[in-house]
């Protein structure tokens, strides 16, 4: 497979003229094309360039709004809302952070809901921002029915991540941001696009037996990680993106537009102020006690916290750029220099 290297610098003016060159608003690219570099320089390639033609393909649902201006709303001293005007995450991401963060900072705990926002990345950059920011984060989103609850064969839930995110003193935050499949459905259609088999245990066919082959992952249903652990919190994760914050369960977003690419829906974030959280103790103290378990996840061998390989691979990237297959790269240039809808 034929690759080609990008500084970061070059990958996000891919994303941008792609984006922008098929009709979508200078604030909404941007945000996009911020996300997505993040993703690739990160190497959390699923969620990379790779997403771009996804993003593109999304303007061809009934519903986008690909100018949407992001409105923000107080529903109570601690509770905000932005209502992202179906247009997508990354951009109404950018107006409600700065207000949650205030608002935990003052209040001790705030909750940002987002709602009816085309969700198609990954959640640590958000909880990175809010942990950046010296508070501690929690984000949930739910997405599209591909996952089957324990003991099912159908897909019902979204692969419906969470991220958490723990502000350190003298070290970066420590970040983990996972779905409730055994794996992200992104991954299973890079298999797919690679021509590679999946391992077993990732996800049952049509038939509800487990399989091998992408494809019929994809028409099947993923596993949940863990058995009913996994559903569980995949239930969790549908309520709180979902019924909590007055926005569509997984299912609900098919069945409202069963043509659509992309998932449409809530996410919430809820971030805390641990020095407000500190009590008998202050926040030197209560960095200390954590950094102790750290050291002690660090003592065994082969054990590392999460995060740990994004902050390493950071430090390559940004050095050295980015490697892409070369059918992508020529996919985004001309997505680049031709004009949209
Ligand atoms: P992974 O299984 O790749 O990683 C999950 C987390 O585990 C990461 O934080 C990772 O940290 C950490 N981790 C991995 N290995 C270890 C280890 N040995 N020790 C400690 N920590 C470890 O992620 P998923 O495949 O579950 O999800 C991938 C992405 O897909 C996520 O960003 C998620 O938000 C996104 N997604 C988005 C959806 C949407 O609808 N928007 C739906 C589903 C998923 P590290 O990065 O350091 O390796």
């Amino acid at each position: 497979m034929s690759t080609v290297t990008l500084t970061l610098d070059k990958c996000y003016a891919l994303a941008l003229d792609a984006l922008t060159a098929q009709g979508v608003s200078e604030p909404q690219a941007t945000a996009i094309a911020e996300t997505v570099t993040h993703a690739e320089r990160d190497e959390c390639v699923s969620h990379g360039l790779f997403r771009i033609p996804f993003y593109i393909r999304a303007l061809s649902n009934r519903y986008i709004v690909a100018d949407a201006e992001p409105v923000l709303t107080r529903l109570a001293p601690g509770v905000l809302r932005v209502d992202a005007g179906f247009g997508f995450a990354p951009y109404a991401l950018k107006c409600g952070l700065p207000p949650l963060i205030d608002t935990a900072r003052s209040q001790g705990v705030a909750i940002l809901a987002i709602n009816n926002s085309y969700h198609i990345a990954g959640l640590w950059p958000e909880a990175e921002a809010v942990a950046n920011a010296g508070l501690v984060g929690f984000v949930f989103t739910n997405s599209l029915p591909a996952v089957a609850p324990a003991g099912g064969t159908k897909a019902l839930f979204g692969t419906n991540p969470m991220a958490f995110a723990w502000p350190r003193n003298e070290a970066p935050p420590l970040v983990f941001d996972q779905a409730s499949s055994v794996i992200a459905k992104g991954d299973v259609m890079l298999h797919e696009r690679d021509g590679k088999s999946i391992p077993e245990g990732w996800a049952i066919g049509p038939d509800g037996h487990s399989t091998t082959d992408p494809a019929a992952a994809l028409q099947g249903a993923l596993l949940p990680f863990g058995g009913h652990k996994g559903s569980s919190i995949a239930l969790m994760i549908e309520l709180l993106a979902g019924a909590l914050i007055g926005d569509l369960f997984s299912y609900e977003v098919i069945e409202r537009d069963p043509s659509t690419k992309a998932p449409c829906g809530g996410e919430l974030l809820i971030a805390i102020d641990p020095a407000q959280c500190a009590g008998t103790t202050d926040r030197d103290a209560q960095d200390a006690h954590a950094e102790a378990l750290f050291a002690r996840i660090h003592e065994q061998q082969g054990a590392r916290l999460p995060s740990e390989r994004r902050w390493r691979v950071r430090e390559r990237t940004i050095r050295d750029g980015i490697s892409i297959p070369g059918a992508l790269f020529d996919e985004l240039t001309s997505y680049a220099s031709t004009v949209g809808r």
